[in-house]
């Protein structure tokens, strides 16, 4: 697809945009055109002129949770993380949409006397991610307390229940379709007090600072193993330190990969596979990626 052509369809995009600048990792080539809705019109419009015109779309959240490959996106890249991030309260129910970040949902429902999403405050994401990710801490899931998630597929948008979405452990059926979008999810909650519940997400803040590392990272790279952790899993392999260019299994907890400064898409996924073979030989555990990963090698 020309630049031009993207450049007369998508006027507010920025183009050849780094997408490191939007990673959690600070990993990521460059996006086509990168498009920021302010309105879910927008996005809307943008979904369908995309459609029209036969062009790639890969939607971002807050990219928390993704591996951008060096040669970056093709066609049109849709960040939500700055649009949609209206919510609504009403009696026990809460209706967010797609681009809130789950800690400020975590706060405002604590705030309002509501219990269920204290555990997001530690996820950086946003709503449409947790949905995608089926993303959760502390015991607590996204799909524990999800009523249903208006999703726009093939230009129509459809209201689907918890039950349609297919949630298990970090999976929803969005990883089987790609071209979906997650445009709102609503919630139930369950009455508290606002300051038992404020008290909670500031343990659960707490616990975090001390045990995740202060660099650059995706998170949780790989997916708890059957009945053990994943971090525990590639210390016993002796893996903490392990580095490949820039990028290195943290010494502070060793299911973050963490980028030292200028790491590339290329090393992060060397030392993903370094890992997962080291554990596999060591201790005949295979380790499964968390992270999504997108884009052109
Ligand atoms: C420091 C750190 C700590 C973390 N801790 C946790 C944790 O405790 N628990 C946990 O579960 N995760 C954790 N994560 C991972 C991450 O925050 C979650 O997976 C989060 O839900 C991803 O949301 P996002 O908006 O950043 O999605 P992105 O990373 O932007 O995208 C992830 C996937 O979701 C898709 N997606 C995003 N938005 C939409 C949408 N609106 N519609 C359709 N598809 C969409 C993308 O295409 C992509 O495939 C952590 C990450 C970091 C960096």
């Amino acid at each position: 697809m020309h630049v031009s052509t993207l450049q007369r369809l998508f006027p507010s995009a920025k183009f050849d945009e780094p997408l490191k600048r939007y990673t959690a990792w600070k990993i990521g080539g460059p996006a086509d055109a990168l498009l920021e809705p302010r309105n879910a019109e927008e996005l809307l419009e943008a979904l369908d002129k995309a459609r029209e015109h036969g062009i790639p779309v890969t939607v971002l959240g807050g990219g928390t949770n993704v591996l951008v490959r060096d040669g970056g996106i093709r066609g049109l890249t849709i960040r939500l993380a700055k649009a949609l991030t209206g919510i609504e309260i009403v009696d026990r129910s809460v209706i967010a949409e797609a681009g809130v970040l789950y800690p400020v949902l975590a706060n405002a429902t604590a705030g309002r006397g509501l219990a269920g999403l204290e555990f997001a405050t530690g996820i950086p994401g946003t709503v449409g991610g947790a949905v995608y990710m089926n993303a959760g801490a502390y015991r607590g899931e996204t799909k524990d307390i999800l009523d249903w998630a208006d999703v726009l597929r093939d230009g129509e948008v459809l209201r689907m229940a918890n039950a349609d979405l297919d949630f298990s452990y970090r999976h929803s059926i969005l990883h089987d379709h790609p071209d979906w979008v997650v445009l709102r999810a609503a919630y139930t909650l369950y009455p508290g007090d606002p300051d038992e519940l404020k008290a909670r997400i500031k343990g659960f803040r707490a616990q975090r600072m001390n045990g995740s590392p202060n660099r650059p990272s995706c998170g949780s790279t790989f997916k708890r193993p059957p009945g053990d952790f994943p971090g525990r899993v590639i210390e016993a392999a002796g893996l903490k330190g392990a580095k490949v260019g820039q990028l290195e299994v943290s010494p502070v907890h060793a299911n973050y990969l963490v980028n030292l400064g200028g790491g590339t898409a290329e090393e992060a996924l060397e030392l993903i596979e370094l890992v997962k073979r080291k554990v596999r030989e060591r201790l005949r555990i295979e380790l499964e990626e968390e992270v999504r990963v997108v884009g052109e090698p």
